[in-house]
């Protein structure tokens, strides 16, 4: 079964949170994991939902004031955690954390959803495959274990604006990530895709074999609209 993330970003209020929460808790999806913003974590994980969070500190403990550790996010019942977002990566300087992040979540058995993806301009210079190996490397450096991480392929210029690759693209660059971490570092990697994945395009992507589920920004912020795209994917 294909894996549906939620990252409903910076969104929601209490009052929003709770009535969404209200409409998910007895549909039992288990191939659905929900990540809000980090304030409303608990009340995911207290109505048994699967829950991740959207960042993790790249230090255990201590004078970080802000952050959230992994060690915190497991002990109130968090199993997964995006990492890398290109939303931090550019607004908080993540490509140097990563590393470090993902050795956290490792350490304190939450699976990473680590994302990975090109800009515009590198695609138009025609390096998304590079960007993607250099991605890749800098995050796995040192680390054993690799086994549980999940890749999510989300292209930069696609986040937010509606426009998605075309299905080759989607399927060429997919199977290079897949490729490239068997050969390199020899485990079997699963890869979602993300991107202005909806309602309008599900029925297309879900035609490409490889993807082996989607991490979803603004669709997943309604929760009909959410319902609707998760029954749709197989
Ligand atoms: P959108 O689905 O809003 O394009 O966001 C994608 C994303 O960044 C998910 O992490």
């Amino acid at each position: 079964m294909k894996l549906v993330v939620g990252n409903f970003k910076m969104n929601l209020t209490l009052e929003e949170v709770n009535e969404y929460i209200d409409y998910f808790k007895n549909k039992n999806y288990f191939n659905v994991v929900f990540a809000p913003t980090s304030i409303y974590l608990s009340k995911f994980v207290e109505n048994n939902l699967k829950t991740s969070s959207q960042d993790v500190s790249f230090e255990s403990m201590g004078a970080y004031t802000g952050d959230v550790s992994a060690i915190q996010l497991k002990s109130i019942g968090i199993d997964y955690s995006i990492v890398g977002h290109s939303e931090r990566r550019k607004y908080y300087y993540d490509d140097q954390y990563v590393n470090a992040k993902l050795k956290e979540l490792l350490n304190n058995g939450i699976t990473p959803i680590l994302c990975i993806g090109e800009t515009k301009e590198e695609k138009d210079n025609c390096i998304t495959l590079d960007i993607l190996k250099k991605e890749i490397d800098e995050a796995f450096n040192g680390l054993s274990n690799l086994d549980s991480i999940i890749i999510a392929y989300e292209p930069i210029w696609s986040i937010g604006t509606g426009i998605i690759p075309t299905a080759e693209d989607i399927n060429e660059t997919i199977s290079f990530i897949k490729k490239y971490i068997f050969e390199n570092y020899h485990t079997n990697i699963r890869v979602l895709y993300g991107g202005s994945v909806s309602n309008k395009n599900i029925s297309e992507l879900e035609k490409i074999n490889i993807i082996d589920g989607y991490l979803v920004g603004g669709c997943s912020i309604k929760k009909e609209d959410f319902d609707l795209l998760i029954n749709s994917v197989n």
